[in-house]
């Protein structure tokens, strides 16, 4: 994991449809159910399926 990895950053710049790669392969994109694209808390890797999870106020990994 890159040390300058921001999680809850990453996560905005996600819900707002921009596209992140991976910072585990570095090949895939995180993706999340389309419905819910603006509020998910959940957003995965399309190629090895690392997990970033969010909760409002508190990061877990
Ligand atoms: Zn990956």
């Amino acid at each position: 994991m890159e040390k300058d990895f921001n999680i809850s950053e990453t996560v905005e710049r996600l819900r707002a449809g921009k596209k992140v790669k991976c910072r585990k392969c570095g090949k895939g994109y995180y993706v999340t159910n389309p419905d819910f694209i603006t509020s998910s808390n959940n957003f995965w890797c399309d190629k090895c399926n690392d997990l970033l999870h969010i909760i409002p106020s508190v990061i877990v990994e």
